[in-house]
C-alpha cells in the first residue's frame, strides 16, 4: 500500500504566544511558590503555569541559546538540499558536555532548595536535564557531605546508606538513562551508576546512583519499610501514575515520616550501638515535565514546587486540519511526507562521495503506536514501500533511504540498544515505531520528528464483569507533551500530532491513574505484604473506591491469601499461603497457580507456561512467509495455545544449536532465552519456598490444573468460555455468580481458531471491535464441577 501523501493537508502551526520579551533564559528557576498560586494550567503542558510555559516555542526565541549548544542551527538544515556542499558534521550524538542544560545553569539554587526542604517537587521542560543531571548533583553533594552530619555515622554505614534512588515507570527508561549517566561519569554500568529492573539487577555495593523501576523499589520496601539504603529518593515521571508508582508515593511518604521521628544519637561514641537503627531523614524529590502539581503538593505535605524554565532546543507542533478517521493511514502518510519534504536527503557529489563514501540523511522519525502488532504491520508497509521507491543509486550500490525499527518493551535488549546507538555515518533515515514505552525519560539520538497518533493501549478492569481488557484510548495532554518532548532533545524538532487542536483540547489533562482502572486485588495483597494492615486507611494519593477495595479484599480472603487480624474488621495480614505468594515477583494469582500445581504433579510445566507468558510473543510473525506459518503449525496442539507454548519450550531445550534452531523455526531466540532465565529464577524461588518441583508426562493434568485454578478465580486467567448453540462463545464464571457473562470470540492467532471446542479457558481478552480471547487452553467442563 502506498499511502496518499495528500491526506494530511496544510499542517497548521500552533499559534504561539508572543513570549519574546517574557522568555526567561534557559535554566532560570522562574518560580518557587506555594501550590495555591499555581492552579492555572497551561493548555500545552498541563501542570505548568501559563507564564512559566514557553512550550512549544518558536525557534527564534532560542536562536541565541542555540549557539551555545552543540547542535546546528535549524536553518542550516532546511536551506540546503543540494549536492555541492561539503559534508558537515551532523548532530553530535554523544554530547557529554552537559553544562548548558537548563538544570545545570541553576545547579546551586537547586541544591540549596533541596537542602532546605525534605520534600520538593521539580517541574522542568522535557530535555532540561532532570533525569540525568539532578541525581549527579546530589551525588556530588552527598560525597562532599553537604547533607550529612558526619559525626553521627561510621563511614561504613554512611556509604551504604547514601544511595540515591531514581524511580522510572518503565524498564527501558531505567536502563537507557543509567547507561547514559554512567557514560557521563565515565564509569562502568553497575559500578557507581547502576539500574535494577525485574529479573535484571545491574548494581553492586559501589552503586550510589541507582535507576530502578517503581516496582523494584516497592519490593525492597517489603523487607525494609524504612528504605534505609536510600538517602534520597527521586520519583521521576510522577505524572504517569502507574499502580506501582501510586503505591510507592504512599510507602515513601510513610518511610520519610518514620525516619523523621527517629532520634539522632547524641555523639558517635554513645550512639554507636544504635547506629544501625538510626537513619538520616529521607529526602523525597518528585519530578516531571507535566504533572498535577496541586494534587502532588497537597499529598506531600504542601511540598514546595520549583519550576525550571528553559528548553535547549525548540519544538514546533503541528496539528491536522481535519479529524483523521484512520490513524494508521494518516501516520504512514505523514511519515512519507516528512521523508520527502522535510529536512535533507543529500546525495553527495562525486568528489565528496570519493572522500566519504556515504550519503547523509537528515533527522530520524519517532512514531508512537499502540502495540506490538500494529508496529510490526506498519514496519512491513514501510519496508514494502521503501523497497519499491525509496532507494538511492550511488557508486557503492543502491541504498534504502528509509529504514524502520520497532521499539516495544518485549523487544530483545540488544535490539533496543541498536536504537540508542545510532551510527552517525548511517546513510539512511531511521523511523522508529514505538509504543508509549518511548514516551518518557529516554533520549533517542538523532530523532528530530515525532509523529503522535494520539492513541495508546491500556488495560481496563470492568468491575461489572470482573474482566481485564486491553483497549485503545486517547492519550492525555501530559502524554502528548511528553511525546513531542522526544523530538528536540539534541537539536530542534518537530512534532506532528495526528489530531486536530479541538481534539487535543478534549483530551484529559493527565492520564487516569491506573489504580482507578485496574483490578486492585494484586495491589492490596502487595500493600498488606508491605505491612499496611488496614488498607482502607492507606494514604493513597487518589484512593480506589471503597466498594472496589472491599470486593478485592473478599477475593483475597477467598484465595486464602489474607486473613483478619484478631477478628478485627479492618486489619488484615498475609496467611502462610499469602506469604509464599508474594515471594514471587509475578501476579499473585500466577503464584497461587504454581503452588496449586503441586497437587496435579505438574509444577515444572506450569512454571514453563508462566515463564513463556512473561515474555512477549516467541513466534516471529514479522515474515509474511508461508513457510513460517507452516513451521509454527508444527508446534500447534489441539489442546490449545498454552500447550503449544509448552511444546515450543521443550523443543527449544532439546535443541543443540539454539540460535540456528530458532532461526529455522521462525522463533525469537531472545524471547526464548529470556523465558529460560525467568524459568530458572522461578525454579530457584520454588526451592526457597519448599514447593515441590514435579513433572507429569500428561498434558491433561496440566490442563486440569489450569482449569481448576481458573474456576476458583486464580491462575493465568479466571476466565472460562463455553460454546453456545448458535456457535458463539459466552464466558461462564464458576462460583462467581456476581459476574454476568459476555460474548467473546477466539482470536485468529489461536491454534484453536478453526476448531470449535466446547469449553476453553483463556489468559487474556483483547478488545477491538469485538472481545477476543487469547492464549487458550482446551478444558473439560466436568473438571470444574469435581
Ligand atoms: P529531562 O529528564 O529533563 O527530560 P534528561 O536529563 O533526560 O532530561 O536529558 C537532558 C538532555 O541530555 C537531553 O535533552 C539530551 O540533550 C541529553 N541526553 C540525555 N540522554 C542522552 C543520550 N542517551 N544521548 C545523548 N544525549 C543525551
Ligand atoms: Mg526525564
Amino acid at each position: 500500500m502506498v499511502p496518499d501523501i495528500a491526506l494530511v493537508k496544510n499542517k497548521q502551526q500552533l499559534q504561539l504566544p508572543n513570549i519574546n520579551s517574557a522568555t526567561p533564559s534557559p535554566g532560570s528557576i522562574i518560580s518557587t511558590s506555594s501550590p495555591e498560586s499555581l492552579s492555572s494550567s497551561s493548555p500545552s503542558c498541563p501542570g505548568r503555569s501559563e507564564s512559566a510555559s514557553s512550550f512549544p516555542s518558536s525557534p527564534e526565541n532560542f536562536s541565541s541559546h542555540n549557539s551555545n549548544t552543540h547542535h546546528h542551527n535549524s536553518n542550516d538544515y532546511s536551506s540546503n538540499h543540494h549536492i555541492q556542499r561539503p559534508p558537515r558534521p551532523y548532530i553530535n550524538y554523544h554530547r557529554l558536555s552537559t553544562n548548558k542544560l537548563p538544570v545545570c545553569l541553576v545547579k546551586s539554587q537547586l541544591l540549596d532548595r533541596i537542602q532546605k526542604n525534605e520534600t520538593l517537587i521539580i517541574i522542568g521542560e522535557t530535555g532540561s536535564g532532570k533525569t540525568t543531571q539532578i541525581p549527579q548533583f546530589l551525588y556530588e553533594h552527598l560525597i562532599s557531605s553537604k547533607f550529612y552530619q558526619p559525626s553521627t555515622l561510621s563511614n561504613r554505614n554512611r556509604s551504604s546508606k547514601e544511595t540515591i534512588a531514581i524511580t522510572q515507570p518503565r524498564r527501558v527508561a531505567a536502563v537507557s538513562v543509567a547507561q547514559r549517566v554512567a557514560k557521563e561519569l565515565q564509569c562502568q554500568i553497575g559500578d557507581l551508576v547502576g539500574y535494577k529492573i525485574r529479573f535484571d539487577d545491574c548494581t553492586s555495593h559501589n552503586t550510589r546512583i541507582k535507576y530502578m523501576t517503581d516496582g523494584m523499589l516497592l519490593r525492597e520496601a517489603i523487607s525494609d519499610p524504612l528504605l534505609s539504603n536510600y538517602r534520597v529518593i527521586i520519583l521521576d515521571e510522577a505524572h504517569e501514575r502507574t499502580v506501582q508508582s501510586d503505591l510507592l508515593f504512599g510507602i515513601v511518604k510513610q518511610a520519610q515520616r518514620l525516619r523523621s521521628g527517629q532520634k539522632r544519637p547524641l555523639d558517635e561514641d554513645s550512639g554507636s550501638s544504635n547506629d544501625h537503627r538510626y537513619h538520616e531523614p529521607l529526602k523525597i524529590i518528585i519530578m516531571s515535565a507535566t504533572m498535577d502539581v496541586d494534587n502532588f503538593s497537597r499529598y506531600f505535605n504542601q511540598a514546595p514546587v520549583i519550576y525550571i524554565e528553559g528548553r535547549v532546543h525548540p519544538i514546533e507542533i503541528f496539528y491536522t486540519e481535519s479529524k483523521q478517521t484512520d490513524y494508521v493511514a494518516a501516520c504512514l502518510t505523514t511519515l512519507f511526507q516528512i521523508h520527502q519534504e522535510e529536512d535533507e536527503l543529500t546525495v553527495m557529489d562525486e568528489q565528496t562521495r570519493k572522500n566519504n563514501d556515504f550519503i547523509r540523511i537528515g533527522g530520524d522519525v519517532l512514531v508512537f503506536c499502540t502495540g506490538q502488532e500494529e508496529i510490526e504491520n506498519m514496519i512491513k508497509i514501510v519496508q514494502n514501500y521503501s523497497a519499491q521507491t525509496n532507494t538511492m543509486k550511488t557508486s557503492r550500490g543502491t541504498f534504502k533511504t528509509l529504514k524502520a525499527y520497532p521499539l516495544y518493551s518485549a523487544l530483545p535488549k540488544i535490539k533496543q540498544q541498536r536504537i540508542f546507538d545510532r551510527n552517525p555515518n548511517d546513510c539512511f533515515r531511521r523511523v522508529i515505531f514505538a509504543t508509549n514505552i518511548a514516551e518518557t525519560s529516554i533520549t533517542i539520538p538523532n530523532i528530530r520528528y515525532v509523529i503522535d497518533t494520539g492513541k495508546f493501549k491500556s488495560k481496563f478492569f470492568l468491575p461489572k464483569t470482573g474482566f481485564e481488557i486491553m483497549r485503545v484510548e486517547n492519550i492525555s495532554k501530559a502524554q502528548a507533551c511528553q511525546r513531542s518532548g522526544r523530538a528536540g532533545r539534541l537539536a530542534p524538532g518537530k512534532c506532528y500530532r495526528l489530531y486536530t487542536r479541538p481534539e487535543y483540547r478534549s483530551f484529559t489533562s493527565f492520564p487516569v491513574p491506573e489504580i482507578q482502572k485496574c483490578s486492585i486485588s494484586t495491589v492490596l495483597l502487595q500493600l498488606i505484604a508491605l505491612g499496611v494492615s488496614n488498607v482502607q486507611a492507606f494514604d493513597f494519593i487518589d484512593s480506589p473506591s471503597a466498594e472496589n477495595i472491599e470486593s478485592s479484599l473478599k477475593k483475597l480472603m477467598k484465595m486464602k491469601a489474607i486473613e483478619k487480624v484478631n477478628d478485627s474488621d479492618v486489619d488484615y495480614k498475609l496467611t502462610k499461603l499469602g506469604q509464599t505468594m508474594v515471594m514471587f515477583p509475578i501476579d499473585p494469582r500466577y503464584a497461587l497457580l504454581l503452588i496449586k500445581a503441586q497437587k496435579f504433579r505438574c509444577t515444572e510445566e506450569i512454571i514453563t507456561i508462566i515463564a513463556m507468558l512473561s515474555v512477549d510473543n516467541v513466534f516471529d510473525t514479522s515474515m509474511t512467509d508461508e513457510n513460517a506459518i507452516a513451521i509454527h503449525r508444527k508446534f500447534a496442539s489441539s489442546e490449545g495455545d498454552l500447550i503449544k507454548l509448552l511444546n515450543v519450550f521443550r523443543r527449544y531445550r532439546e535443541a543443540q544449536q539454539k540460535m540456528t534452531w530458532c532461526q529455522e523455526n521462525y522463533l525469537r531466540a531472545y524471547q526464548l532465552k529470556q523465558a529460560e532465565e525467568i524459568r530458572q529464577q522461578l525454579v530457584d524461588l520454588c526451592k526457597q519456598a519448599y514447593i515441590d518441583l514435579v513433572s507429569t508426562p500428561s498434558t491433561e493434568n496440566v490442563r486440569k490444573c489450569l482449569a481448576i485454578a481458573s474456576g476458583v478465580g486464580v491462575g493465568l486467567g479466571a476466565n472460562i468460555a463455553e460454546l453456545q448453540r448458535d456457535g458463539d462463545y459466552r464466558t461462564i464464571t464458576f462460583g462467581q455468580n456476581d459476574r454476568p457473562s459476555m460474548n467473546v470470540f477466539i482470536h485468529p492467532s489461536s491454534c484453536l481458531f478453526s476448531q470449535k471446542p466446547e469449553c476453553i479457558m483463556f489468559v487474556e481478552l483483547v478488545q477491538t471491535n469485538k472481545s477476543y480471547m487469547r492464549n487458550l487452553c482446551l478444558i473439560d467442563r466436568k473438571w470444574l464441577i469435581e
